[in-house]
């Protein structure tokens, strides 16, 4: 594989100098290019880092372009939710934000230039005739290919008739292309049909659109879904006949799905922006999809700043890697116990409601984030700190209310409402009293004691959990479950 290639002449002055390490002297410059589709996809999301983080690795330049030509779909809704999800990922570019829409005029000029170069041609088939081919060639039961009359034709066509511009495609020999993840592909020249530059109202398609601007943008590296190679060979004709330098390429495979089918609406969330709603940190995506498809030896852990210095295209897999919902979830775990407790805080108030206290939230944050997974998981777990008297009791802390443990709630009552320090060693000792008293041992009241704070059988420390209610409030939900012996 070319990667191999590349590697053994990466260097750390070459890193300083902005430059790539297959083409040896020009400076790196990667470019995102989406479209609005009302969503950024993870997989796109993928691409858009390894885009990233490949110019970042060289020092160079990585640039966003979004392909707005598709009028309806390019709402101002539908850019913001691209820009929105890039920021949240921690993806910046360097500039302003390119929009294709507004370099139509040039895109008609690169047209035109290849139509003065002999490598373009005005095409007045009509749609009619088109069909009419298309359907001898079904019915014929040959493969369609369209040989259009005016490919070598020196006449402009009917005064005032409609014309598309189409790539008059080299017939002979192969295209190759030398992808830095794919290796060598070739395809023969004979498979590139004259595809359409510029339609009949004079726009660009998106074949053209994509060539011009990557070239007049400088791009150097196209690092995108290999859903795109086969317009990579459509695309780096229009490359050669302008006598413009062929990009690098990486085309990299797609995301698929636990079932190894490529990522849809079926397999669940799709966008960037439904796995921040699902409570998984920016860090931890960030983390997830580099390491989907891309490896650093067994390195599961990967920051940002690691992931820059060790990134580089040789280690992108050729084979599709699967989307591993679990994994991600055990690495928002590992990022959420590292993240600041007020930063998960905020996140979790909105999600607990108008009732919660961020300050009482940050103070019980170490115990809440021990063994989250999102933070929907913190903000359920917080749920009982704000809950209003009487409790709502779930079934299984029911179980645990007996008339035995009701006492023992009782006792430790007493014993509670005595304690002047409110501080985890004195609430501790206070506990093992009652319990120590009763001849149980310490579950036996912990339990019921949990059960009447929180409503629930699983919650922070016992002690904490006291610590964090405080002596009044504490004292009254043990008081709506306990039963004095004697009544
Ligand atoms: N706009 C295209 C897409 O979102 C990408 C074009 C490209 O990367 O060349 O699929």
């Amino acid at each position: 594989m070319l990667g191999a290639l590349i590697h053994c002449t990466t260097g750390l002055d070459k890193r300083k100098a902005g430059l790539s390490a297959s083409t040896n002297q020009s400076p790196v410059v990667t470019r995102f290019a989406p479209s609005p589709t009302g969503f950024l996809h993870i997989g796109n999301a993928r691409t858009g880092l390894f885009s990233w983080l490949y110019a970042r690795h060289y020092g160079g330049k990585t640039l966003l372009r979004i392909e707005d030509t598709d009028k309806a779909r390019s709402t101002r809704q539908a850019i913001d939710v691209i820009l929105d999800g890039l920021k949240w990922l921690g993806l910046d570019w360097d500039g302003e934000a390119y929009f294709q829409s507004q370099f139509e005029a040039r895109h008609a000029e690169v047209a035109n230039q290849l139509i003065e170069r002999g490598a373009a041609y005005r095409c007045y088939l009509t749609a009619e005739e088109l069909k009419a081919r298309r359907e001898r060639a079904q019915s014929e039961r040959r493969p369609f290919r369209l040989e259009s009359e005016w490919r070598d034709c020196r006449d402009t066509g009917p005064e005032g008739a409609p014309f598309v511009v189409r790539l008059r495609a080299p017939r002979e020999g192969e295209t190759v292309i030398e992808d830095v993840v794919q290796g060598r592909v070739a395809v023969s020249n004979a498979e590139i049909d004259d595809f359409v530059l510029l339609r009949s109202d004079g726009s660009p398609t998106y074949m053209l659109a994509v060539v011009v601007d990557d070239h007049d943008m400088g791009v150097t590296h196209i690092i995108r879904g290999d859903d795109h190679l086969n317009n990579a060979f459509r695309q780096l004709a229009i490359v050669k006949a302008m006598g413009w330098a062929e990009p690098t390429y990486a085309h990299v495979p797609l995301i698929h799905g636990p079932d190894g089918a490529k990522l849809s609406k079926r397999h669940g969330a799709l966008g960037v922006h439904d796995y921040r709603d699902m409570g998984i940190l920016p860090e931890a995506l960030f983390n997830y999809l580099l390491r989907l498809g891309w490896g650093h030896g067994d390195d599961e852990i990967i920051v940002k700043g690691q992931a820059i210095e060790w990134f580089d295209l040789d280690h992108v897999g050729k084979s599709p890697s699967r989307f591993d919902i679990k994994k991600l979830q055990n690495l928002n775990g590992h990022y959420i116990r590292e993240a600041d407790d007020r930063r998960l805080a905020e996140l979790a108030v909105p999600l607990i409601g108008p009732g919660a206290d961020l300050d009482l939230l940050v103070r019980a944050m170490p115990e809440l984030k021990a063994r989250a997974h999102s933070v929907h998981e913190i903000a359920e777990g917080a749920a009982f700190l704000f809950a209003s008297r009487p409790l709502d009791v779930d079934v299984a802390a029911s179980a645990l209310l007996t008339p035995e443990s009701r006492s023992l709630l009782a006792q430790a009552h007493r014993e509670l409402g005595a304690v002047d320090d409110w501080q985890l060693e004195s609430l501790e000792a206070a506990v093992r009293r009652v319990a120590d008293a009763a001849g149980v041992k310490l579950g036996k009241l912990a339990q019921p004691l949990r059960a009447a704070l929180t409503g629930r059988t699983t919650s922070p420390g016992i002690f904490d959990v006291l610590a964090l209610l405080g002596q009044g409030e504490s004292l009254a939900r043990i008081s709506d479950q306990m039963v004095e012996p004697d009544e």
